[in-house]
């Protein structure tokens, strides 16, 4: 027995590899991601970047990613 804090992600992949079918560890995989995910399109966002792909924005009047090609819509 350890008291080593287990990171809720991991204890959401071990349910789900014991065969979890609740739907909860999904849920919380999913959040985890999303929160990932937003957290680097505010990044992205702060350096001036596309918020989607970290692409660097090309054009004077309307800005588009010259990586993926997404619009700058913030
Ligand atoms: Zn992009």
């Amino acid at each position: 027995m350890h008291d080593e804090a287990i990171p809720y992600e991991e204890m959401a992949q071990e349910a789900i590899s014991m065969g979890d079918t609740s739907g909860d560890a999904q849920m919380l995989l999913k959040a985890i991601e999303e929160d990932r995910i937003e957290e680097k399109a505010r990044f992205w966002r702060n350096q001036g970047l596309c918020q989607y792909c970290g692409g660097s924005f090309t054009g004077i009047f309307s800005k588009k990613c010259s990586s993926c090609g997404r619009p700058k819509d913030y």
